[in-house]
């Protein structure tokens, strides 16, 4: 059956695949966005299908619309781009949740939240089971991603209790992939910019930090198995690829995969940038029958391969 999807922050890089693969399985889309770092270009392919719709709108205000089901990504997920406007950002992500939560209370749609392992902080747990209750800075240049994402959680268990909202929380761990911006800042993006550019690759810090990478594909895969969970499992669930990497290893193979002269040059660690970071996925393999299928190398390669389509 035909159903109606909401997807804010549908012009981004993740809403952009989710937007593509629910229209080529026959629904009927929505994709609401602000375009703060989402791009037409984005969606450019879905424009003249007569089931995409595509509506200029900040979530951060109320507007009423009439759907199944709720896919709520509005928020910028890139450093530089969550801490321009920080007041902005906590309150996308809170207003936001608010906003869509009220629709899905209304047309009584099923709601998924974008949610975040940032909601670990600078863990000093090892992995991240869902159980961990993270360290977070309340104070720093990364809380108002990181408090506004554990609001936004909070709101989607409020409404689900006093409600009766149907919610599905998934804590998607760092994710990339085709349609990421090239000036977007994220560390994936930029070192296969610059290697492919030639220019230096910034490390920030001494390069130990790690990180668990996750290629698009399987995270869209796993966003729509919780979609369709029934209905008692809210989450949060972990979605992410266990294979941890350091930057440096990261920026190795960058260099590797793209032929590149580039130099690695160290700058100085942003404030709070967590040290380390992996999820537990026991999960997401009980509850939804998932695991990432797409490793870093192959996942790598087809990233390479668009950046060098647009640049
Ligand atoms: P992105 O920045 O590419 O996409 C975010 C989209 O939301 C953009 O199209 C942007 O224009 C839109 N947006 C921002 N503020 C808005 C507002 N107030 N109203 C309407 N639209 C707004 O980021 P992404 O990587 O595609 O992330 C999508 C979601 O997934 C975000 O909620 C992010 O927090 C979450 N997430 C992503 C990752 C990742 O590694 N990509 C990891 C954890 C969580
Ligand atoms: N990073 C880096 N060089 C860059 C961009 C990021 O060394 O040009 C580092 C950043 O300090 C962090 C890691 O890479 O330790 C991942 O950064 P990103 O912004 O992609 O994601 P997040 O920190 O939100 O996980």
């Amino acid at each position: 059956m035909r159903k109606k999807i909401l997807i804010t922050g549908g012009a981004g890089f993740v809403g952009s695949h989710l937007c593509r693969r629910l229209l080529n399985e026959g629904n009927d889309i929505i994709c609401l966005d602000n375009f703060f770092t989402g791009d037409k270009s984005n969606i450019i392919d879905m424009l003249d299908n007569p089931y995409f719709e595509l509506i200029r709108h900040d979530v951060q205000e109320p507007i009423l619309l009439e759907v199944d089901e709720i896919y709520n990504l509005a928020c910028p997920a890139s450093p530089p781009y969550y801490q321009f406007d920080p007041v902005a950002t906590t309150k996308t992500s809170v207003m936001g949740a608010i906003n869509m939560l009220s629709i899905a209370r209304k047309c009584k749609a099923k709601i998924l939240q974008a949610s975040t392992s940032e909601v670990y902080g600078d863990p000093e747990i090892h992995p991240q089971p869902e159980s961990y209750r993270g360290s977070v800075s309340t104070t720093g240049i990364r809380a108002c991603y990181d408090e506004g994402k554990r609001c936004a959680e909070t709101l989607f268990f409020d409404f689900h209790r006093q409600y009766d909202v149907t919610i599905k929380v998934i804590r998607i761990f760092n994710t990339y992939g085709p349609a990421m911006n090239p000036n977007d800042g994220r560390v994936v993006s930029n070192f296969i910019v610059q290697a492919l550019k030639g220019e230096d690759i910034t490390m920030y810090g001494d390069g130990t930090q790690t990180r668990s990478f996750q290629y698009v594909d399987d995270l869209i895969e796993g966003m729509i198995k919780l979609m369709n969970s029934p209905d008692e499992f809210t989450g949060p669930v972990n979605i992410g690829n266990p294979n941890e990497f350091t930057m440096l290893e990261l920026a190795e193979k960058v260099i590797e995969l793209t032929g590149s002269n580039s130099k690695i040059i160290f700058q100085p660690l942003p404030q709070d940038d967590p040290l380390q970071r992996q999820p537990i996925i026991d999960l997401a393999k009980k509850e939804l029958d998932w695991e990432p299928t797409i490793q870093l190398e192959e996942g790598l390669k087809k990233t390479i391969d668009y950046f060098k389509s647009i640049i």
